[in-house]
């Protein structure tokens, strides 16, 4: 719990004070700005024993949905939470708007009133993080009991895998900026690529090639291109020795075809931009351990998951992105 305490210390010190919602303008707030007042919001339920990093990850989980997703609406405000009119003011309740407390609660729905404004609306960012809170409070708070709370509300595997995912990030490195990318290989390395996306490729047989080929030289290092925690390690028979990774944007990073895996690289490990994870090699394309088949190669695809499904999306031209930005902190 210190280090809880100590974030609510640090932000009482600086002085925080929650913008009103109702005068929230993006742009005249910095990323800066808007990182510091989310965290004001995270961190006030610590003495409830909810961890701010709980929380965040939903709210963090729900801003990639809305990001990708054109059937939700983008919240407006600080916070990305949203809740359904059921869920906000109960299933049975007549008034599907309703932001009285007292009928809320009597249709047993999840609104409250967390500014003691005699309101609970669902565009009040203070109301909205409130009720989260105590919805949590409801089941607990160890580990298990946030993932119980998650598979209650939103009823998906993934959705609880992915936010436990952020919410283990979160933890590790004490902030929510963990925006940072790379390129998958050292730029100063040789190596060559091009967008492919969709190409139908000799070794990657009927289906839909779904990422980039970079192709290097053997046993040239590969390294994560984001924040993340290692979900699969292990043979695929296309992949051959790949690596999975799944990151705080509801994106899942696949390194397949590797040689070898770097030593300290298991599942459930934490990774950053430039965590080295294995090897480039040409495994795949057979029973395991089957190498050799094609020039040797880095095979890198991103998979979103939108909370329904999970799709491919071309990489390319983050890959050069990447690349770029990598090459000029370099100079
Ligand atoms: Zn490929």
């Amino acid at each position: 719990m210190h280090r809880h305490f100590k974030f609510l210390l640090t932000f009482i010190l600086l002085g925080f004070t929650l913008y009103p919602t109702s005068s929230f303008a993006k742009e005249e707030v910095t990323e800066e700005e808007i990182i510091q007042q989310r965290m004001s919001y995270y961190v006030q339920f610590d003495e409830l024993l909810i961890p701010w990093h709980f929380l965040a990850a939903i709210d963090q989980y729900e801003r990639n949905l809305q990001s990708v997703r054109k059937d939700i609406p983008k919240r407006d405000g600080f916070l990305s939470i949203q809740f359904s009119d059921e869920y906000w003011s109960g299933a049975l309740n007549p008034a599907k708007e309703d932001t009285k407390p007292e009928t809320i609660s009597y249709f047993g729905g999840m609104g409250l009133d967390g500014n003691n404004d005699g309101i609970a609306s669902p565009k009040d960012d203070e109301d909205v993080i409130f009720s989260m809170a105590s919805y949590l409070a409801k089941y607990g708070t160890t580990d298990e009991d946030f993932k119980l709370a998650l598979w209650e509300y939103y009823g998906s595997e993934e959705a609880v895998n992915q936010i436990f995912t952020i919410s283990t990030l979160y933890r590790h490195y004490k902030t929510i900026e963990l925006d940072a990318h790379t390129f998958p290989l050292n730029t100063r390395s040789d190596y060559s690529y091009r967008g492919t996306w969709g190409a139908n490729r000799g070794w990657g047989g009927r289906r839909i090639h779904e990422g980039t080929d970079i192709f290097a030289n053997y046993g040239t290092s590969v390294v994560s291109t984001s924040y993340g925690v290692v979900e699969v390690k292990g043979w695929n028979q296309f992949g051959g020795w790949r690596i999975g990774i799944r990151d705080n944007h509801n994106s899942y990073h696949y390194y397949a075809h590797l040689g070898s895996y770097h030593k300290d690289i298991e599942v459930g490990t934490i990774v950053e931009p430039g965590t080295v994870l294995g090897y480039v090699g040409s495994s795949g394309y057979g029973k395991e351990g089957t190498s050799g088949k094609f020039p040797p190669h880095l095979h890198y695809g991103i998979y979103k998951f939108n909370g329904r499904t999970e799709w491919a999306f071309d990489p390319y031209p983050s890959l050069l992105q990447w690349e770029r930005q990598a090459k000029s902190k370099k100079q």
